[in-house]
């Protein structure tokens, strides 16, 4: 097997890419000559017949055969604890963020959430609610102009009613149901 192939015509893979190949592969290649040796052995012990003889083919080819195989195994191993290694550490830094990012959150000072509390005053949004002046005789929307610097004061359907209090004409508020 010819693996430097001769002449510089084709652009040689930068040193990183071959060692990353040799590294994925070198397992295999250990134990795939391991397997040869331990065939080639196999076949010598095969075509003799005097034990005496056998055994240099066992010594040579099978033992060194068999620890190719085993290291070559062990690589592939290694290889594998190390990816998964690496993988876990992956996952560590990205639950390590996922939790940075969480208590971030949780310790930042609460978003100001719109208070449902009635005050006209701090120029809330119109969000249907309907508001009177204590001694008024109508009722508005939260942004009506007519209450902005008042103490205005929510209203449900049944204070309308009761108060006998009537859409203002400003602002047109929704009927009280
Ligand atoms: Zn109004």
């Amino acid at each position: 097997m010819d693996t430097q192939p001769a002449g510089g015509q084709h652009p040689r893979p930068t040193p990183r890419v071959v060692v990353g190949i040799l590294r994925a592969v070198r397992g295999w290649l250990i134990a795939v000559t391991g397997g040869v040796l331990l065939f080639g052995c196999y076949l010598g012990v095969s075509a003799e017949t005097d034990p005496g003889r056998q055994l240099p083919y066992f010594v040579s080819g099978g033992l060194g055969g068999l620890a190719l195989v085993f290291l070559g195994s062990a690589l592939l191993v290694a290889d594998q604890i190390d990816a998964a290694a690496k993988a876990r550490g992956r996952l560590d830094r990205q639950v390590d963020d996922l939790h940075r990012l969480i208590v971030a959150a949780a310790s930042a000072p609460a978003p100001a959430t719109p208070t449902t509390v009635a005050d006209p005053a701090a120029g809330g949004q119109d969000d249907g609610g309907l508001f009177a002046v204590p001694a008024g005789r109508t009722y508005h929307r939260r942004t009506c102009e007519m209450i902005a610097s008042k103490p205005a004061q929510p209203v449900d359907s049944a204070q309308i009613a009761a108060r006998g209090l009537t859409p203002c004409t400003i602002c047109e508020p929704k009927p009280a149901a």
